[in-house]
């Protein structure tokens, strides 16, 4: 049942065993109903505690009694019983004008599993369908500031969430202990989503999470994001590669400093270069490129806060930028680039991610 529907006030019946239902149970209740869940008898026994907030009526022994309970409610949500019992209830709810909603039965494998999804530089509209779909299908979403939240209630609705990054004020939790408790959560049954900025394999830590999962034998599956390395530039109206401009793009982390061996290759490749984390190093990596010999008057790019309604672009030349960012006072996060792709964009160019943040509020 993927429509948004306003349920307050209205009463759902979900018929199913306590596993298989919990995700029809978590997303009914956060719509507002009023929850009635019949467990069993079913084909799976009725285990686990009734969650909170929802009523457990007394199973109807009788075609009388059915009848009674489902013309008393709105809905039926069926996630799955015996056949004789879909009859009888099929029956009572075209007597009784009930609505009667097939749902699909949430995994009840002993161990669940763990999805790292990639969600993009922060703008909705560039979560992929295959990042909704494994929130939606959630029962836990670890995640942090760099990934889209503003609406995470909706996109994963009765799942728990817990924040695993730095929130203001507090530390951020320990990488090892964020697995920790994905593969714990995992191995108790859960469906379980670690929602990520950007794509989780660009300096995301993704890598580790895959291993950590495997190690404890958890099944883990990875949904690609958008990079920022790409679309943050684009939303600044820069193309990360141009025919007849640069024919590659190498993205590095600025997070450590760049050494002078590794700027000499980059200065070889000739392509384009994107920093990530780079605001730390951005004089040390522009002062560096000079003196090891690319042209002083290359063309850089800082864009701030992709897709944010604050979005600013600072345009510059390497023997420029680092004036200029220290007079603009930039800050993380931002993406550096470097090359003559910068100079597609026309100055001051944020209107790419303008135009997309229009798109969205038109839509919501
Ligand atoms: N996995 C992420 C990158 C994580 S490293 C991805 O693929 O995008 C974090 C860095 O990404 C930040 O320091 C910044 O350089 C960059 N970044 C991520 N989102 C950004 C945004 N919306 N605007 C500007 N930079 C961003």
């Amino acid at each position: 049942m993927t429509l948004n529907l306003d349920f307050s006030g209205k009463r759902v019946l979900v018929v199913g065993g306590a596993h298989a239902s919990r995700r029809v149970l978590a997303r009914y209740l956060a719509s507002g109903a009023t929850v009635y869940h019949l467990a069993g008898p079913g084909p799976h026994s009725p285990a686990g505690q009734p969650a909170p907030g929802v009523h457990t009526p007394v199973f109807p022994r009788s075609v009388g009694a059915w009848d009674a309970l489902i013309g008393a409610v709105d809905l039926v949500a069926l996630v799955e019983t015996t056949p004789p019992t879909d009859a009888v209830i099929t029956a009572a709810c075209a007597t009784h004008r009930t609505w009667l909603s097939r749902e699909t039965a949430a995994a009840t494998a002993p161990i669940g599993s763990v999805t790292l999804v990639g969600g993009g530089p922060g703008l909705e509209r560039l979560l992929t369908v295959g990042a909704l779909a494994a929130l939606n299908a959630a029962d836990i979403v670890y995640y942090d500031r760099l990934g889209p939240t503003d609406r995470l209630e909706e996109w994963a609705p009765g799942a728990e969430h817990v924040d695993v990054g730095k929130a203001p004020g507090h530390h951020a939790v320990p990488q090892r202990d964020a697995e920790r408790m994905m593969v714990a959560s995992a191995l108790a049954g859960r469906t379980v989503v670690r929602l990520k900025g950007g794509d989780p394999f660009v300096f995301g830590r993704g890598g580790e999470e895959v291993l950590a999962c495997r190690a404890a034998g958890v099944p883990v599956t990875v949904i690609s994001g958008v990079t920022s390395a790409i679309a943050v530039p684009a939303a600044a109206g820069i193309p990360v590669t141009h025919r007849e401009v640069s024919h590659l793009f190498t993205v590095i982390s600025g997070h450590a400093p760049i050494t002078d061996s590794e700027l000499t290759h980059l200065i070889g490749l000739g392509g384009t270069i994107v920093v990530l984390m780079g605001i730390g190093t951005l004089q040390q990596m522009a002062a560096g490129l000079s003196r090891l010999g690319m042209r002083t008057d290359m063309p850089v790019a800082i864009i701030e806060r992709g897709f944010a309604h604050d979005q600013r672009s600072t345009f510059g030349r390497l023997d420029t930028i680092g004036e200029l960012a220290a007079h603009a006072g930039v800050r993380s996060p931002a993406v550096v680039v470097i090359g003559d792709v910068v100079s597609l964009a026309a100055n001051g160019d944020d209107a790419a991610a303008d135009l997309l943040r229009e798109a969205a509020t038109l839509t919501a």
